[in-house]
This record gives C-alpha cells, structure tokens and sequence, in this order.
C-alpha cells in the first residue's frame, strides 16, 4: 500500500478563509506579519472548527479513500499552537476514527516530519508540493478550480484512487 498524506487546511476544511475574515474583522492588517502570527496563535480552534465548511466533501470522501484499501491514510498538518493541534485532532478523530493525524509545528518542513520518498502528498499550497517532490514524493494539488499548474490537480480527494493502480 502506498503512504497517501493529506492536507488539513483548505483540503478538509476551509479554515483559511473563515481565519483570514476574522484577522480582517479584527482590524489587523495581514501583512504584519508579528500580529497575524500572534493572532493565527491564538485562535479558537474548537470554535473555528465549528463555524468552518466542509470543502467538496473531503470526510466521505476520505472515507472512500479508506474503503479503497489502497493506501495507509495520514492527515498531515501545519500548527500554530499546541491549541490547533489538540482540536484538529479531536475533530478528526471522531470523523475518520481510522485515520492517523501528523502535526507539523509552521516552522518546519511537512518534508522533515515524515518522509516523502515514494509517498503521495495531496495540499493546496504549492510550496509544500514543491519540497515533497524535491525529496522525490509524488506531489498533487487540490484546487476548487482548475489552475493549470505544475503538479496533477484534483477537486474530490476520492480521484487519487483512480491515479494509482496497484
Ligand atoms: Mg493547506
């Protein structure tokens, strides 16, 4: 079975958006970046989870993913705090019970953190696709819309399934 890593934030749920209109609503201006990072540190997660959307139906279709029994499923994630991590778990525990979570501290490379060789990574951020293929994983971009970009890009998670036969 192939490792098949998948992106949190604006994969599963659209945590970017909601964050971002509150920092706005806040009146911090994003591009301090010493204010944005305090506030990105300490956001209610339990409650931003909560108010945030499911993007595309990412949870079924991981569970497809699962069901598919062609992969070992790990969700892969960016933190800010030890707040995010703790609720993000909880969170997807109690979706995808069968699926292990990864928290990546922001200052680290997803790519430190696990190994990429051979291993699939699906995110929206092409710089951490960038740096999965450089450590020679296979990199896919998860886009609302079609982006003609440098990597494979998929809008359903469950269309990995088709990409690999094994
Ligand atoms: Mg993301």
């Amino acid at each position: 079975m192939k490792q098949l890593y998948i992106d949190f934030d604006g994969v599963i749920l659209d945590t970017m958006t909601k964050s971002y209109e509150t920092l706005k609503a806040t009146g911090i201006d994003p591009k301090d970046q010493k204010k944005a990072m305090e506030f990105f540190r300490n956001v209610d997660w339990q409650k931003l989870i909560s108010e945030t959307d499911v993007i595309n139906d990412s949870i079924n279709e991981i569970k497809k993913i699962c069901d598919s029994k062609k992969f070992n499923v790990y969700i892969l994630t960016h933190i800010n705090s030890t707040n995010e991590m703790i609720e993000k778990i909880k969170f997807l525990h109690k979706v995808l019970p069968q699926v292990t979570v990864v928290s990546v501290p922001k200052e680290i490379s997803k790519t430190e953190v696990v190994n990429p060789s051979a291993a699939i990574l699906i995110d929206d951020y092409s710089g951490n696709l960038k740096e999965w293929q450089k450590k020679l994983g296979i990199a896919i971009k998860f886009v609302r819309n079609y982006e003609n970009s440098d990597f494979p890009e998929i809008t359903h998670l469950s269309e990995v399934i088709g990409m690999f036969n094994q």
